[in-house]
Formats: structure tokens, C-alpha cells, sequence
């Protein structure tokens, strides 16, 4: 039994203020594995002045020692890469492979992404009018995250604020914190000084929000739900801290007739499943065009049929569990109103999938679901599922397209899939979103990611995530 009872506070692991604990389990066996203490407000205070000294000294360090910080926190966290992946895979279900190739691999990937914009970074130029500008660091950080891609998240808030030479106090989900557990012992391996990174542990009402609200906080940055995002931004707003929000998506993947559709939409199908769904840039809504939609609904089903649901300790290209009883509850309802709305059911539907070994029965494993003929006014278009779960609709005209695919709240990300590259630079200029993904190939670690409307605001990962976490500042040339 793991039982997590210290918060990385000042350089060491002290005991939380107060005595609450909840439950760790295990979401392919619904079994407690573990037990969490939960923090309050006194321990983010403790927290948050540790940081606040810190920043004292921190914020004057040269980018060279910031750089050397970087390249030990890399060393350290590639030693440390099995840990990670075990710890997600326990806590929030990704399967073994996945969760060491792809979610374990994003701390890595982000890091090396960040020391490259450092690298790059002039911390002072000369403005065209001769004024000279410096970009600082801009305080204490709060950093709040998710659960669904846990380290992925806090490496793109954890890495910028120390590169740029804030310090931060980080509150993971609490339904995901033995990788920011992990993390936490990365960090303090690498050697960095007291104070400059925090991390308490606690849910999102109590310890996010006294960090949010908290005065001596400078900059929040948030990943979750867009009421999350929206508690952050009015608890933030008195002190007009800084906010920087990556909410949801509801991304369209516009298939194209001249697309290589046998490639394309299975690719389509895989990457609206992957993680089990729960990915805000997901592809979760298939907009396709009319001449070729039965073809595509059979080659979707196709694929939804070949994906295997299993165990996530087992090494393998399966997806596994949702990664508690909540968001099985929310994807299970989500299902049923599709099925009430009179979308047709092209596969899986409510439940859990058959053949699932005794061990993983109470497990909160889900069908891969796709629905056909869904129109834009039923909630399952509309609405974030984050579970497996694909809605398609037919298109007859490009400019058809483009307005269903911007008939969303959101705007994370958006796929297009022709084998017209004027097309593709055509379409991709008018969709309203924050990333194109393009006959399968999508950005790469150091490009912004972030979104439009309902997505959030500001930009995370390379130089654009980095100066998130900088302030400017301005003065006229030297004259005595
Ligand atoms: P939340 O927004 O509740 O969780 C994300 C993080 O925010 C967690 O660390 C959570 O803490 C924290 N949090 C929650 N409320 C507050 C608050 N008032 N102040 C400060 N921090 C807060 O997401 P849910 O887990 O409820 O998921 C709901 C839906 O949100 C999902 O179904 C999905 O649609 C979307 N979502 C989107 C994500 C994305 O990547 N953009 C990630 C996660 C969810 P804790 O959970 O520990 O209480």
C-alpha cells in the first residue's frame, strides 16, 4: 500500500497542516492502492512564502546556471522515466507502452523543447527606438493540472517557470499524484534550491483555489474544465495575478474525398480513442464528405471494432480504463444521450466491453463508441465527452465544412485530411483553432499549444510557453 503523506515544501517533505487523507485506487480494479493526505490553505501559505524567498535569489540567476539546472533536471528525469510511467500507469490507467513511449516521454520531450528556447532566448535587446528591453522572470507561479495527461502537464508548467527563473508551487490532480510525487523527488535530485519548487497535494476547491486567490501568487497557469478554468480566473482576478488557461476541445477532422481514406480514417478513429479518450485536442468530431461517408463509415467502424480494450499493466497498443468512477459515470450518460438524441449507434454503446478478465470487472472500462448521422444540435456535437467516444456527420461543400467544424464553444485544435495541399492551406487559414493537424502529422514538442474561445488563452510549450512565465521590462540608454 502506497501512502503519500509529505508535501515537497522548502527543499524538504514535511507533514501536511491538517490530518485529511482520501483514498488512492487503482481505475482497472476500482481497489485501493494507496493513501493521500490532502493539504489546506496553511500548507499552501507555507508553500507560497518558500517560494517568495526563494524567488529572491532564483530570479537572479544567469541563464547559464538555469541552463545547467535544465540539463541535470533532463539527466535526472531520463534515470527516472520507468517511475513515471509505472506511477501513471497505477493512478490514472495508461497502458504500460503508452504511458512509458508517450506520456512519460512528454517530460522529456518538453524539457529538452524548453532548453532550446532558453538557449535562444535574449533576455535583453535593443528596441528600434535605442530603448533596451529585459524580459524577467515574473514570481511566484501556482500551477494547477489534470489528470489525463499528467506529466505532460506539469513538465509544460514546471520546466518554463524554472527556466525562466520564477519559482512555483504545483498542485496536481488529486487523482493523479504519485507521478507528481515522483516529480517532486526528480526535482529536488537535480539540485535545485530550496523554495524554488513546491508541491502540495489536495483537491481543486481547497488548495486550488487558495492558491489562486493567494496574494503573494503572481501568475496562475491551469489545465482542466472550463469551470475550473473560469473558479481560477474570479479567484485570480482581485490581484490581477496573470492566468493562463488550457481548457477543453471538441476538435473536427474534416475528411476529404481525394484523402487516403484507408489510412486516414482509421488514424482518425485511433487518435479519437487514444488515452482512452481523454485528451482535449482529441479528434472527436469526423465531419466527412457526403461521396464518400458510407465508404468511411465502414472503414470507422472497421476500426473501432480492432481496438482492444485491456489490462494497463500489460505492455501493448490497447487503450484501458477511464481513469475513475466520475468520468465513467459522465462518458456512460453522455452515451445514453446519444442513443436518446437518435444518433445511430455505428459501434460499441453503453457498458462495459465484453470478455474483460475477472480482475478488471469492477474496472471503469468503456466501449469505443462511435455514433453516425449526429446533427449540430444534439449534446453529444456540442459537448466534451473525454472518453472514447466519435461522433460523425456528413458534409456536401468545402465551405459547409469549415462552418461545422467552427460550430463549436472550442477551439484547441482541428485535423484536416485531403490530398490537396491548396486545400489544405485554404481550409486550415479559416478554421478557428490553435492547432492543424494534417494528414496525420501533427506539431512537434517546443511548438505553442493552446487555444481559441472556450480553450483557454496564452500558449504552452517552447519559447511562446516560456514567456508566459516573464515579465518585460523597459529602460532608456545610459547617460550620465
Ligand atoms: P477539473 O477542472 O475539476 O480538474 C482539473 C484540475 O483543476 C484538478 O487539479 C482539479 O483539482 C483542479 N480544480 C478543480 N476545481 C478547481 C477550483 N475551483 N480551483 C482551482 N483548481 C480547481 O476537471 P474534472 O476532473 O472535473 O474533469 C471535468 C471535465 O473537464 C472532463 O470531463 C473534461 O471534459 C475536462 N478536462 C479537460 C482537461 C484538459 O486537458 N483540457 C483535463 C481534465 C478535464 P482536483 O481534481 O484535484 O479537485
Amino acid at each position: 500500500m502506497i501512502t503519500l503523506d509529505k508535501f515537497y515544501i522548502d527543499g524538504g517533505w514535511v507533514a501536511p497542516a491538517s490530518d485529511a487523507t482520501m483514498p488512492i485506487l487503482s481505475p482497472a480494479t476500482n481497489q485501493r492502492v494507496g493513501t493521500l493526505s490532502m493539504g489546506n490553505e496553511a500548507d499552501v501559505d507555507a508553500a507560497v512564502q518558500a517560494a517568495k524567498r526563494a524567488f529572491e535569489t532564483f530570479s537572479m540567476t544567469s541563464k547559464d546556471e538555469r541552463l545547467a539546472l535544465l540539463r541535470r533536471l533532463a539527466e535526472v528525469t531520463r534515470a527516472r522515466m520507468d517511475d513515471l510511467a509505472h506511477a501513471m500507469t497505477t493512478e490514472m490507467g495508461a497502458p504500460a507502452t503508452m504511458s512509458r513511449e508517450v506520456q512519460a516521454d512528454a517530460g522529456i520531450g518538453h524539457l529538452e523543447a524548453f532548453i532550446d528556447a532558453l538557449e535562444a532566448l535574449d533576455e535583453e535587446e535593443t528596441l528600434p527606438n535605442g530603448d533596451i528591453l529585459s524580459r524577467e522572470p515574473i514570481g511566484v507561479c501556482g500551477l494547477i493540472t489534470p489528470w489525463n495527461w499528467p506529466i505532460n502537464q506539469i513538465a509544460l508548467k514546471v520546466v518554463p517557470a524554472l527556466a525562466a527563473g520564477a519559482t512555483c508551487v504545483l498542485k496536481p490532480s488529486e487523482h493523479t499524484p504519485l507521478s507528481a510525487q515522483v516529480y517532486a523527488e526528480i526535482v529536488h535530485e537535480a539540485g535545485y534550491p530550496a523554495g524554488v519548487f513546491n508541491l502540495v497535494q489536495g483537491d481543486g476547491p481547497t488548495v486550488g483555489a487558495a492558491l489562486s486567490r493567494h496574494p503573494d501568487v503572481a501568475m496562475m497557469s491551469f489545465t482542466g474544465s472550463t469551470r475550473g478554468g473560469s473558479a481560477v480566473s474570479r479567484d485570480a482576478a482581485d490581484d490581477f495575478k496573470r492566468v493562463t488557461l488550457e481548457l477543453g476541445g471538441k476538435s473536427p477532422n474534416l475528411i476529404f474525398a481525394d484523402a487516403d481514406l484507408d489510412k486516414r480514417v482509421a488514424e482518425g478513429v485511433d487518435a479519437c480513442f487514444f488515452n482512452t479518450g481523454q485528451s482535449c485536442d482529441a479528434p472527436t468530431r469526423m465531419l466527412v464528405e457526403r461521396s464518400v461517408y458510407s465508404r468511411v463509415l465502414e472503414l470507422a467502424e472497421a476500426a473501432a471494432k480492432a481496438t482492444v480494450v485491456g489490462d494497463p499493466e500489460q505492455e501493448g497498443d490497447h487503450i484501458g480504463p477511464l481513469f475513475d468512477e466520475i468520468q465513467y459515470d459522465r462518458v456512460q450518460a453522455m452515451i445514453d444521450k446519444g442513443i436518446d438524441e437518435g444518433a445511430r449507434l455505428l459501434s460499441g454503446g453503453p457498458g462495459r466491453p465484453a470478455g474483460l478478465p475477472e480482475a478488471l470487472q469492477a474496472g471503469w472500462f468503456v466501449r469505443p463508441t462511435i455514433f453516425c448521422d449526429v446533427t449540430p444540435e444534439m449534446v453529444i456535437w456540442r459537448e466534451e465527452i473525454f472518453g472514447p467516444v466519435l461522433v460523425i456527420t456528413p458534409f456536401d461543400t468545402e465551405e459547409e465544412a469549415i462552418t461545422l467544424a467552427n460550430d463549436t464553444d472550442y477551439g484547441l485544435a482541428a485535423y484536416i485530411q485531403t490530398g490537396s495541399e491548396d486545400r489544405a492551406r485554404r481550409v486550415a487559414r479559416r478554421l478557428r483553432a490553435g492547432a492543424l493537424h494534417i494528414n496525420g502529422r501533427d506539431a512537434d514538442y517546443g511548438s505553442p499549444f493552446g487555444g481559441f474561445k472556450h480553450s483557454g488563452n496564452g500558449r504552452e510549450g517552447g519559447v511562446y510557453g516560456l514567456e508566459d512565465y516573464m515579465e518585460i521590462k523597459v529602460r532608456p540608454p545610459f547617460a550620465a
